[in-house]
């Protein structure tokens, strides 16, 4: 079986020569262990920081050892009763062919929803980390929100929740191509490309798709997208911090926003969101968000790149916005 292993802490932006790709043999199964086959990895912006040594909200990686992260696979040999060959399970063991796992690290899905990929996207990590977002501030009808890395695997599920939810959503995206995909396939009422105009600031760009403010911001990116939206938000607004991307491989801390004082005078509320606290709400997640998918009402966009040795240049195109919704990695 091959696994991609960390095998040096990355300083700035990741490189190939972090990682190595390294061949193990599998022991026989025990008494108790399931062998499953993983057929899709998922690579996220969440996994910079765990490449770091220090300590932070998730244990960092280990060097020498495989990548551990969100993976669907297929049971291909069983010695637990509550699993059967053939049976697909989603797990955190990550960038790896083959693995032996014990019943209470695997979460069985059905196979009935395709592709299986959707497991590691919309009925996955990410669409729970949007579903989330939702109640975190209690997104209503007649909010506006905006929402940055809009394209991106939580964003475009943010967007679609949203709309369902029947507010008025406003995305920011790194392409012209991004932008179309908000607004004709995720129903967005309003997109714009942050890198098309480098003249024009973001905050002017955010105030011509809001001219009356907005009243949520959805943050996947921090910088300069969270310093308009303070500049946008309306008294009262709220702010679901989810993610700062455009600061994961900065060498040296960014500065925070020059106008965070905008929070006191507009009595805004900034609230953290990590997902692994709404686990309780899987079930009920994967329920209603389950029917929405199936229905049609909800798409799971992907972008697909093939083979275990592509899994780092897929991860490392996460910061170069290569990916449309979810990045996944699909095993051969
Ligand atoms: P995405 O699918 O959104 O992929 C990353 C995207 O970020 C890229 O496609 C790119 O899109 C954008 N991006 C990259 N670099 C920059 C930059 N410097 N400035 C602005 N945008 C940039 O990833 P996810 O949906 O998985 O994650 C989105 C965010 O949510 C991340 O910050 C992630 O860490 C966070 N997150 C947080 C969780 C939590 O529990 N708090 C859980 C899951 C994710 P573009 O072309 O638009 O630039």
């Amino acid at each position: 079986s091959r696994e991609i292993q960390l095998i040096s802490h990355p300083t700035g932006m990741p490189t190939l020569n972090n990682f190595a790709l390294a061949q193990t043999k599998l022991e026989p199964l025990q008494d108790g262990q399931v062998l499953v086959r993983n057929l899709y990895i998922s690579v996220d912006p969440y996994m910079r920081g765990r490449m770091n040594g220090g300590k932070s909200y998730v244990p960092p990686f280990e060097l020498g050892k495989p990548m551990t992260g969100g993976a669907v696979g297929e049971v291909v040999e069983s010695h637990a009763e509550a699993f059967q060959p053939g049976d697909v399970v989603t797990s955190n063991y990550g960038w790896r062919e083959y693995f032996i796992a014990t019943p209470p690290e695997l979460h069985p899905v059905s196979r009935d929803i395709q592709p299986l990929s959707v497991y590691l996207g919309a009925l996955g990590m990410t669409g729970l980390t949007a579903w989330a977002g939702m109640y975190l501030v209690d997104v209503k009808a007649d909010d506006v929100i905006f929402i940055s890395g809009a394209a991106g695997a939580v964003g475009n599920v943010a967007g679609q929740l949203a709309k369902i939810r029947g507010c008025e959503v406003i995305g920011s995206a790194g392409s012209q191509d991004k932008v179309e995909f908000l607004l004709e396939e995720c129903g967005f009422d309003r997109a714009f490309d942050y890198k098309s105009s480098p003249a024009i600031s973001v905050i002017e760009q955010l105030n011509l798709a809001a001219l009356n403010g907005i009243d949520v911001y959805f943050d996947n990116v921090g910088g300069e997208m969270l310093e308009a939206a303070l500049s946008a938000l309306r008294v009262n607004g709220r702010i679901i911090a989810c993610g700062g991307i455009s600061g994961y491989n900065a060498e040296i801390p960014q500065p925070g926003p020059s106008n965070l004082f905008n929070i006191t005078t507009k009595r805004l509320t900034m609230k953290g969101l990590i997902v692994g606290d709404w686990l309780g709400c899987r079930a009920e997640f994967e329920q209603v968000v389950g029917d929405y998918y199936r229905s049609g009402k909800l798409k799971n966009k992907e972008t697909v790149v093939v083979g275990i040795d592509k899994a780092v240049s897929a991860f490392l195109g996460l910061f170069d916005g290569k990916n449309i919704g979810k990045m996944v990695v699909k095993l051969e």
